[in-house]
């Protein structure tokens, strides 16, 4: 199965997957980490334009069609595979985040990214979405207490991050079957053990 991990800049998404990995591990299942935007080698290119501050001129639609293209690319060429092997994919973020973001923070309209996401998916879709769910005020002392800044500070302001926040929420309202919300407030070591329960029960299934 494939669990994705999103939510809230600072919500310990890179943190959690890390323990989760060493979890599955550590029962014998085979684990493939991935990311996005990135997870293949030209996925990873498109996500150096994504993020590049150099290039604000880009407009909402190209943007769109690169996360469109590099998850085209993610999925034949890293997560179906993975699948295949009978191996776990953990991925760092998927299309959630361009629901939240692109949609609900910048305000794409919802047609033409359920239109540009379809034609990625080509039917295909992770079994579960854990929402790392965090105040944004919070997540962005965390994010600057690590000595971070945001990969996209000029349009990442509370606002927008506040946004986001609402459609992954929006989102797991909608899709209570695909989507679990973990409160990322929480201490390090409740945030795994609820994240953990989740996984367990798919692991069951
Ligand atoms: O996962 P991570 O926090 O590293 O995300 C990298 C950057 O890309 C973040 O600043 C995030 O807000 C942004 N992003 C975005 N739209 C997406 C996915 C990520 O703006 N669909
Ligand atoms: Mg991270």
């Amino acid at each position: 199965f494939m669990v994705v991990f999103d939510g809230s800049n600072g919500a310990g998404k890179t943190t959690v997957i890390n323990e989760v990995e060493k979890y599955l591990i550590s029962k014998g299942l085979a684990v493939t980490l991935t990311r996005e935007p990135g997870g293949t080698h030209i996925g990873e290119k498109i996500r150096e334009i994504i993020l590049d501050p150099t290039t604000p001129e880009m407009c909402d639609l190209a943007e769109l069609m690169l996360f469109g293209a590099g998850r085209a690319q993610h999925i034949q060429e890293k997560i179906k595979p993975a699948l295949c092997a009978g191996n776990i994919v953990i991925s760092d973020r998927f299309d959630a985040a361009t629901f939240s973001f692109q949609h609900y923070a910048r305000g794409i309209d919802l047609d033409t990214i359920i239109q540009i996401n379809n034609l990625a998916l080509n039917g295909f879709s992770p079994e579960m979405n854990i929402i790392l769910d965090l105040d944004p005020v919070e997540g962005l002392k965390r994010v600057k207490s690590r000595g971070e800044g945001l990969d996209r500070l000029e349009d990442e302001k509370l606002e927008f991050l506040i946004k986001a926040r609402n459609g992954y929420l929006m989102q797991a309202k909608q899709q209570p079957e695909k989507f679990k919300v973990v409160d990322a407030s929480q201490s390090k070591e409740k945030v795994l053990a609820d994240v953990i329960n989740i996984i367990d029960s798919l692991i069951k299934s």
